[in-house]
């Protein structure tokens, strides 16, 4: 058995160990130093997204067994892709690798706040009217689908090293229930931390539901690419415990808290004028 094989068998095992220590870690941190007080009941709400996260892994591994590890192992056995044409020493190939995947990420969730149809799905993760560890892994299972779709074709083009994905997947699967954590963080902490990774006060902004919150903060692991393109902001205008988080016009339990509602919430409200860069809502309007 060669290292890449040994790598995609372990993969799930390996994804699924710091799955639940990273869960571990952030719930108990969670309960020591919360920033907000829940709206719904935390029983409530881990019974459903983590419901849901078991329902979109065992979706995924019946649907694509290999995961991206396999495809990356495919591309390499194919000589698909820029790391496979050309020859760069390991590091290089990992380091780019893992750097360029955050960035296509960081495109995709601009691109499915952008067109109409995906924010459709994507505002299921959105309408979380909280915001803890178990809201980085809400979401649609459509949107997850399409999510490791676009990272196939991510890699048929990269050719990244097989440890480079598992390396990639298993870091931004930590960084995003660390940046969904409930926590309080010291300030000059985050400030610090907020150089090198998407901290919780971060990505809070992003949950805001005001539209030009929402529209900022893109990334989910590495914070730079908020900074280069434009779609950064410092902090919500409501203060961390004073802005609302959620979506404007679904927020009864039942359409955002529950998994039926949640998993019709892509289908639901009239098909309207919303548009790219839309920046300004009416009341009462259809998100
Ligand atoms: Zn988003
Ligand atoms: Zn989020």
């Amino acid at each position: 058995m060669d290292i890449n094989e040994f790598v995609i068998a372990q993969e799930p095992a390996i994804r699924l160990g710091f799955f639940f220590g990273v869960l571990g870690l952030m719930s108990v941190w969670e309960v020591l130093a919360p920033r907000r007080t829940l709206t719904v009941s935390k029983t409530v709400r881990w019974v459903n997204n983590l419901g849901l996260v078991f329902f979109n892994s065992v979706l995924l591994r019946l649907l694509f067994p290999a995961a991206a590890a396999g495809m990356a192992a495919f591309a390499g056995a194919r000589g698909w892709g820029l790391f496979n044409y050309f020859a760069a020493p390991f590091w290089l190939a990992v380091v780019v690798s893992v750097i360029a995947l955050d960035f296509i990420i960081y495109l995709q969730h601009v691109m499915f706040h952008a067109v109409p149809v995906l924010w459709r799905l994507h505002r299921m993760h959105h309408a979380d009217p909280d915001f803890d560890v178990t809201t980085g892994a809400r979401f649609h299972p459509i949107e997850i689908i399409l999510s490791l779709l676009i990272k196939f074709a991510t890699i048929a083009v990269l050719g990244p090293p097989v440890v480079a994905v598992v390396v990639f997947e298993i870091l931004l699967n930590a960084t995003a229930m660390f940046n969904h954590g409930n926590i309080h963080l010291p300030q000059p902490l985050d400030r610090l931390l907020r150089w090198i990774v998407v901290t919780p006060d971060m990505h809070r902004v992003h949950h805001s539901v005001e539209d030009d919150e929402a529209n900022s903060n893109f990334g989910f692991n590495l914070p730079w690419w908020d900074r280069l393109l434009g779609t950064y902001r410092d902090q919500p205008r409501a203060g961390h415990r004073g802005m609302t988080i959620g979506i404007h016009r679904y927020r009864t339990a039942r359409e955002v808290s529950w998994l039926p509602g949640m998993l019709t919430l892509p289908f639901k409200g009239r098909i309207d004028d919303y548009a790219i860069n839309r920046r300004e809502w009416s009341k009462g309007d259809a998100q």
